[in-house]
C-alpha cells in the first residue's frame, strides 16, 4: 500500500491565540471531513500534524484519513520555524517509506507550513539542507496567515508561498477548502496515473475575493503591531496571555511612545511551558504605553496586571501582601504610577 503523506506543520505560537487557533483547530475538522468524502484521498493521503512555537513537537503520527482525529492545538511563546524545519525533515525521513528493489516506496510527501509571522530562530542552516537534500523528495507549500505573515526567506525551497491576506472566519475556511482540493486533485491525479512524480497539481483557488495565491512579500514593522504579556495564576500556577494592539495613527497620542490597547486574554494550559522557547527573553515595554486590562481568566482575580520586581506577571484581588507565583517571595501590593518595564513574550 503506497500512502500520500501529508504532513500540517501548524504554527501555535502567542500571537495565534484568539481567533486563529481556533479557527485553524475547526480547519483541522473541516479538512478531514471533507478529504473523507473523496475516495482517492480517503485511500492514500495519510496526515501528520506538527506543531512548533518556541519547541518542535508531533502531535499527530502519520495516520490514515479514516482514523485520523484532529488533535487540540497547544500556545507556546516563540516562533522557530528553523527548528519546525529540522523537525519536519527528521519526521519525513523516519516516517516516509522509501522504493526499493522489492517494494515500491510512499509517494511523495506534500508538507503545508502555516504561520502568521515571521521566525524567532535561525532559519539558514535548515533552508539550505532542505534544498540540498529534501527539495525534491518533498513538496513544500508557505502558507503566510494574515498580513504579518513573513515567509519569503522560504520562497527558494517552496512549491509556492501563499498569504491568506484576511482571517475571517469566511476566508480562513475557503483557505482550509483549497488545501482540502489540493490535497484531493494530487491524490486523484497519482491515484490515477500512479507515478510518484507527478507535477504539482495545487489547486487555483477559484475565489478572487480570497487573495490567497500571491508571491508573500512581508510584512512591516511586525513586532510592533501588538503586545502579548504572559502572567501566572496565584491560585491555579496557570499561565495566561494579556493581548494588546497598538492603536491606529489617529489615536495615537503625541508622545513618541506607541499607545496599545487591551484587547483579550487567553487562559493558556500548563503545556505552554512545553511548546515555549526557554532562551532568555530581554523584550521589554514601559507600562505606561499600555491601556486597559483584565481579571485573572482561571481564578476569577480582579487584576491580571500585578507585577513583582522578579519580572513576574500575577493576578491579585487587590492591595496587600502576597506571594509572588514565579519567584515565591511575599511581596506587598499596592498602586503604582506605571513607570517601569515588564518583558514581552516572543509572540
Ligand atoms: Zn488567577
Ligand atoms: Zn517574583
Amino acid at each position: 500500500m503506497r500512502r500520500l503523506p501529508i504532513f500540517l506543520v501548524i504554527d501555535v505560537s502567542e500571537s495565534m491565540m484568539g481567533d486563529n487557533l481556533r479557527l485553524m483547530q475547526e480547519g483541522m475538522d473541516q479538512l478531514t471531513r471533507s478529504l473523507r468524502q473523496d475516495p482517492y484521498a480517503l485511500e492514500m493521503a495519510y496526515l501528520s500534524v506538527i506543531a512548533f512555537a518556541g519547541q518542535v513537537k508531533t502531535l499527530a503520527p502519520l495516520t490514515e484519513l479514516i482514523s485520523f482525529y484532529p488533535p487540540r492545538l497547544p500556545l507556546g511563546a516563540g516562533s522557530s520555524i528553523g527548528k519546525a524545519l529540522n523537525y519536519t525533515m527528521d519526521e519525513i525521513q523516519r516516517q516516509v517509506v522509501c522504493g526499493s528493489a522489492t517494494q515500491k516506496g510512499d509517494f511523495k510527501p506534500v508538507v503545508f507550513l502555516m504561520s502568521d509571522g515571521g521566525s524567532t530562530d535561525a532559519t539558514e542552516m535548515a533552508v539550505a539542507k532542505w534544498e540540498r537534500q529534501f527539495k525534491n523528495k518533498a513538496t513544500l507549500v508557505s502558507l503566510g496567515i494574515g498580513p504579518y505573515a513573513q515567509l519569503s526567506f522560504l520562497s527558494a525551497i517552496s512549491e509556492q508561498v501563499l498569504r491568506l491576506e484576511q482571517c475571517s472566519e469566511q476566508d480562513f475556511k475557503q483557505f482550509i477548502a483549497w488545501i482540502s482540493a489540493s490535497v484531493s486533485s494530487r491524490s486523484r491525479s497519482i491515484g490515477l496515473s500512479q507515478e510518484v512524480d507527478v507535477g504539482v497539481d495545487l489547486e487555483k483557488p477559484h475565489h478572487p475575493m480570497l487573495t490567497l495565491v500571491k508571491t508573500l512579500q512581508d510584512a512591516v514593522g511586525i513586532d510592533e503591531n501588538y503586545v502579548i504579556l504572559s502572567g501566572l495564576c496565584q491560585t491555579s500556577k496557570l499561565p495566561y496571555l494579556m493581548k494588546y494592539e497598538k492603536l491606529a495613527a489617529e489615536y495615537q497620542s503625541s508622545y513618541d511612545e506607541a499607545q496599545y490597547q487591551f484587547t483579550g486574554v487567553y487562559a493558556a494550559q500548563k503545556d505552554y511551558f512545553e511548546w515555549s522557547d526557554e532562551r532568555q527573553n530581554f523584550n521589554t515595554i514601559h507600562v505606561g504605553a499600555l491601556s486597559g486590562g483584565c481579571g485573572c481568566p482561571h481564578c476569577g482575580a480582579a487584576y491580571a496586571f500585578a507585577t513583582c520586581s522578579c519580572g513576574q506577571i500575577f493576578c491579585v484581588e487587590g492591595d496587600g501582601e502576597v506571594q509572588c507565583p514565579g519567584c515565591e517571595k511575599y511581596v506587598y501590593m499596592g498602586h503604582s504610577d506605571g513607570d517601569y518595564e515588564v518583558t514581552r513574550s516572543r509572540g
